[in-house]
């Protein structure tokens, strides 16, 4: 039995038992540090052993550490001081650990992390008579009491910066490194008395109580605010918990041949095959991520320590190379020699996910298939998201890391929860956690809710409404694009309605319509007089002549989409929504209504009528009520005038160009396969009084989105050329949540209390919708094999949700047009996966 004993389970495996594939177990770092033990040797790794997440999880569960699990810590620290020579707390040469947490998925500063535990009173001198560095010892108690205060027992992290602010102010230094021996003891017992203040006790001195509080905070730290709010956003579930890194130390704040870092085997920015990374001299490497010290790029360490840069370099390169990835380490130099502290996939933004992936093709270094599979697919739409328009002029504020192509535009907020709030309601928010309601540079100060914009590629931060455009898609993108087209199964098409965005769609590499929601052609100013003249008909009659007007706007729309997808399938979905859509709100209309009366207007009449109408159409469950195929079984003719303007439109676009576009006619909404039927008969025959050919010049097909056409998904094939799945009615339907009602309250809710990681209007809901799309493919399929199978819900363009409608045997999936290249990527991924 893995991971178990004859005595219980392991919690503990030392850093020589360990590998890559045991991240569940070990967490990312713990996982990877192993990996690295085993690839670099001993020598580069320092030694130690992880705490499993099992033994967090366990803590979480019963509110105290799991049975055996101390006695298995003794062990692995007798092993660690047995291989290190040295013992925890020893007065005179002691070995000192750091103490991290790593949890599965990387959550970077948002859990726990302790440096230099074991030091006491009294082994802080052995430490100084062992290295003879007075400096270096008193430094690291210094930094050890006030992280083990901050962070285990909550000692305010700005009563320990003021206090070293103050002590600096008054020997009148600048920098950390220029605080002398008798100033690092000052802080020790300044530091040791805040200890007190917070948690009336005194500063443990026993090694071994320090590590147990110190394994015990990084549990913790795992549903800490911040965590929390973290694993939301980055859909990390809670359930997984934090393993625990014991490892020993090694100092970079040695001296002038002691240094710490962070380095990259590629750019970290662009991705471009040229390392880059921080680094600080005679510094332990929180200093180097907390931005107290202003650090050195990497690239200067080849002239300040030549030797530890070069053998960097050749172990970023090894690294790469046994992960077929980028790399994004932490290093130290003690005394000149060089030590690897972690290594792990470098989280990369989207301009060098895609660098990477063709690069290390051109290298040899992975196959097409292997580099496509490196690139997180949804983060690709940042690259095409608009940037500020480069011919306006803007006033620069600030200035910050150049992180990303494009631009953000939004409100400040102050507070990690408002932003998750804020961005729930749907407002753009940017985030800046502050604990002051205020943020100042120079002499402009702005308040929450102040908007500001931030252009990613320069890192200017502005208060002027930038305008935005939309940015070129570089050869590098096109390439990876176009090697996903080679490796994936499953077509792309896009949602689109205008022919600006199908033209848009089309650049992206869209594959044909997949969805035209003809409703919101009849929303436009010109429209919406006829549309309601329409709606307002007293009999059938002055219907049909009000449609008649309709027609050739209707036309005129198909013909520009048809035009914009020449040679592509386009997917014309007949009238879905509730006619009131298109109306007044009634208590408009009232009030319209009593202000004629008074003023005796001549308008009363009129809208009187108008009254009356919203009020007969109006419905409690508009949503489950008078739409898709129900309005065309009602008024026939509505659908009947759309058949009639996709003909024309493809006559007139055939006669223009010389090429017959390729219409599929889609009925939404279908419960019975007797409501196809007698649709499918009107619309053909519709056609055929415009000289319009079934199967020749048209197909219908129909959309899934109830529950019950799942179910009878043979019957319903039966009069269908295609399907195309909508998820977005299905999971309403299916899950019995109206999505307007349920996705700002009650789905927040659901997912703070963990019963879902993420709203099933955005992933598809595997075991429940997705189960239904399944059944429907199987038996739609069995009843006729030809049958064309789509997905146009908006999970059509989610990676998650795309690797399932690939493996359920779906031909295409239709999405936003923004979304295509995403989808084109995560299709490639599926197919990878499938093999
Ligand atoms: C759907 O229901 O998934 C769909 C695409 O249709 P709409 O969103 O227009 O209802
Ligand atoms: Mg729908």
């Amino acid at each position: 039995m893995e991971g178990s004993t004859a005595v219980g389970t392991q919690y503990v495996y030392d850093f020589s038992e360990g590998s890559a594939d045991m991240r569940e177990l070990l967490g990312g770092k713990g996982a990877n540090v192993a990996e690295m033990t085993r690839i670099l040797g001993a020598e580069r790794v320092p030694a130690g052993f992880t705490i499993t997440t099992e033994a967090c999880v366990q803590y979480m569960r019963d509110g105290a550490e799991p049975d055996g699990l101390d006695a298995q810590v003794d062990q692995a620290l007798a092993r660690l001081e047995e291989r290190a020579g040295k013992r925890l707390g020893d007065p005179d040469d002691p070995l000192l650990v750091s103490v991290r947490s790593g949890a599965r998925e990387s959550m970077p500063g948002m859990l726990d992390t302790v440096l230099n535990l074991g030091l006491n009173n009294d082994s802080v001198r052995g430490l100084a008579r062992a290295t003879g560095n007075e400096r270096f010892a008193w430094d690291s108690y210094r930094r050890f009491v006030q992280m083990f205060g901050n962070v285990v027992r909550g000692v305010p992290g700005e009563r320990i910066e003021e206090e070293i602010a103050g002590l600096k102010a008054r020997r009148g230094v600048e920098l950390d490194t220029d605080l002398r021996v008798e100033d690092l003891r000052e802080l020790v017992t300044t530091f040791g008395s805040l200890y007190r203040e917070q948690t009336g006790e005194d500063f443990p001195q026993e090694p071994r109580e320090q590590l147990r509080q110190a394994i015990r905070a990084v549990f913790d730290s795992w549903n800490g605010e911040r965590a929390v709010q973290y694993r939301r956003l980055n859909r990390i579930p809670d359930e997984w918990g934090t393993a625990v890194n014991v490892q020993q130390m090694v100092f970079g704040n040695k001296g002038e041949t002691s240094g710490s870092g962070v380095a990259f085997s590629r750019d970290e920015v662009t991705g471009a095959a040229e390392p880059s990374g921080d680094f600080l001299v005679n510094a332990q490497g929180e200093d180097v991520v907390s931005g107290v010290r202003n650090t050195q790029e990497l690239a200067e360490l080849a002239r300040v320590m030549p030797d530890a840069h070069a053998e960097l370099l050749e172990i970023l390169r090894t690294l790469e190379r046994h992960y077929g990835d980028m790399q994004d380490t932490e290093f130290t130099i003690e005394d000149g020699r060089l030590y690897l502290l972690q290594t792990r996939s470098a989280k990369r933004p989207a301009q060098a996910a895609v660098r990477f992936a063709v690069d290390a093709v051109e290298e040899g270094l992975l196959d097409k298939a292997q580099a496509v599979a490196t690139i997180d697919a949804a983060s690709l739409e940042a690259l095409l998201h608009p940037t500020f328009d480069p011919d306006v002029d803007y006033k620069v504020l600030s200035k910050g890391v150049a992180a990303s192509p494009g631009a953000a535009k939004g409100e400040i907020v102050f507070r990690a929860g408002d932003a998750v709030a804020a961005a729930e309601e749907g407002r753009e928010v940017i985030d800046i956690d502050l604990a002051e309601g205020t943020l100042r540079v120079g002499d402009t100060v702005l308040h929450a809710g102040d908007r500001i914009a931030i252009n990613g590629t320069t890192g200017d931060v502005t208060v002027d409404e930038v305008p935005l455009i939309d940015p070129e898609m570089t050869e590098q993108f096109r390439t990876v694009l176009r090697w996903s087209d080679d490796l994936r199964r499953l077509g792309v098409r896009t949602n689109a309605d205008t022919p600006g965005d199908a033209r848009r769609a089309r650049d992206f590499g869209a594959e044909g319509i997949g969805l035209c929601r003809t409703e919101h052609m009849f929303m436009a100013a010109d429209r919406q007089p006829k549309m309601r003249a329409m709606i307002m008909a007293g009999t059938e009659e002055e219907r049909r002549a009000a449609l008649n007007k309709l027609l050739p706007h209707q036309q005129e729309d198909f013909e520009g989409l048809f035009e914009a997808m020449e040679g592509l399938p386009v997917t014309i979905r007949l009238l879905d929504p509730p006619l009131h859509e298109f109306l007044p709100h009634h208590h408009e209309v009232k009030q319209e209504v009593e202000r004629a009366r008074i003023e005796q207007a001549d308008d009363l009449p009129e809208l009187e009528r108008t009254l009356e109408r919203v009020s007969q159409l109006a419905e409690t469950n508009p949503m489950l009520g008078t739409r898709g195929a129900r309005l065309g079984i009602l008024y026939p003719e509505i659908f009947e005038m759309q058949v009639v303007a996709v003909v024309r439109a493809a006559r007139a676009v055939r006669e223009r160009t010389g090429q017959a576009p390729h219409v599929e006619i889609m009925v939404p909404l279908i419960d019975y396969e007797q409501e196809l039927e007698f649709l499918r008969g009107r619309i053909v025959a519709a056609a055929a009084r415009e000289g319009a050919r079934e199967g020749e010049d048209f197909t219908v097909g129909t959309m899934i989105e109830l529950p019950r056409a799942c179910f009878v998904a043979d019957r319903i094939a039966r009069h269908a050329d295609f399907f195309s799945f909508g998820t977005n009615d299905l999971t309403q339907t299916a899950l019995g949540f109206s999505r307007d009602d349920i996705e700002g309250k009650i789905l927040a809710k659901y997912i703070d209390r963990r019963i879902l990681d993420r709203s099933p209007f955005e992933t598809i809901d595997r075991p429940g919708v997705g189960w239904l799309v399944r059944l429907a493919a199987w038996v739609g399929r069995e009843a006729r094999p030809d049958l064309k199978l789509g997905i146009c819900g908006e999970h059509g363009g989610d990676p998650d949700s795309i690797q399932f409608f690939s493996d359920a045997g779906l031909d295409y999936v239709s999405c936003s047009p923004y979304r295509v290249p995403v989808a084109r990527v995560a299709a490639a991924q599926a197919a990878i996966r499938a093999e």
